[in-house]
């Protein structure tokens, strides 16, 4: 699998790094590369009245960006603002099942977040498991009952501290496969 790791509007460089070395480890014949360009923050994506960025909008943009290179079958979107989905409160990231398109932000995945004092494995850690989550979706792995398997949903940061940073059998297996089919 090629992914392309993207900034949406400002998100960390070295986050981009972490994430283009991390994500290899998990997946079976990936490849990972950054994308230097970010992609613009769209506008409309703003929800004036929640005072955060709709995942949604964000997505669907990262999602015609891929369709127009065909150097990566999956990209994954980096952000460093607060993002919502409709009917959640936030969102840790989003992605289409089966689709080409992953989003995380970091926003609530910084210790900072909880008034807690910045570490940087920690929060490394929490966007890699993230980014595996939202990318197992886009090869059409759902949600997990296993709350150590990292395709467990993440209600809170709680979740994602308690998950490993690795799929269970069943979830690597279907994840695999559809790596293989990928060409
Ligand atoms: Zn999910
Ligand atoms: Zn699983």
């Amino acid at each position: 699998m090629k992914i392309g790791i993207v900034s949406v509007g400002q998100a960390t460089p070295n986050m981009l790094i972490e994430l283009q070395e991390g994500l290899p480890k998990i997946f079976p014949e990936t490849t990972c590369s950054v994308i230097q360009e970010p992609l613009p923050l769209p506008d409309q994506a703003f929800d004036k009245k929640r005072n955060q960025f709709n995942s949604s909008a964000i997505l669907d943009k990262i999602q015609v960006f891929v369709t127009k290179n065909k150097d990566y079958q999956r990209v994954l979107g980096v952000i460093n603002i607060d993002i919502f989905a409709s009917g959640l409160n936030y969102v840790f990231g989003e992605a289409y099942v089966s689709g080409q398109a992953a989003l995380i932000s970091l926003w609530r995945l910084k210790p900072e977040f909880y008034s807690e004092t910045s570490n940087s494995p920690i929060f490394t850690l929490r966007a890699v498991k993230e980014a595996v989550h939202e990318l197992g979706h886009t090869l059409g792995v759902r949600h997990c009952s296993k709350n150590f398997c990292v395709m467990h949903f993440s209600n809170s940061i709680f979740d994602t501290d308690k998950k490993q940073n690795l799929l269970c059998d069943q979830c690597y297996l279907q994840a695999a496969l559809a790596i293989s089919n990928l060409g």
